[in-house]
């Protein structure tokens, strides 16, 4: 058997190998379930000027606990409602 015949053959082989551990890394990463990250956030309202502040929620906080300064009047800021957002990551 020629020299280049054996070479040709073998870098064919390498290259099937390749596509098969390409097709399999890519199988997984395809079949892999959606990651949802949750995320709780809170509305505060102010008590005197009604502006809304969107925060991140912080454990112990309830719907009408007073939490912080209005940044635009100086009044105090009560949370009006607690929720959570799913974001999806792959
Ligand atoms: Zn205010």
């Amino acid at each position: 058997m020629p020299l280049h015949t054996l070479q040709l053959t073998d870098f064919a082989w390498l290259v099937v190998l390749i596509i098969i551990i390409v097709y399999m890394i890519y199988d997984l990463y395809s079949r892999r379930p959606k990651r949802s990250i949750t995320y709780t956030r809170e509305t505060l309202v102010c008590t005197k000027c009604g502006l809304n502040v969107e925060r991140d929620f912080e454990p112990g906080d309830f719907i009408g606990l007073v939490k912080g300064k209005c940044p635009s009047c100086g009044g105090n800021l009560k949370i009006k409602a607690i929720y959570s957002i799913e974001k999806t990551k792959r």
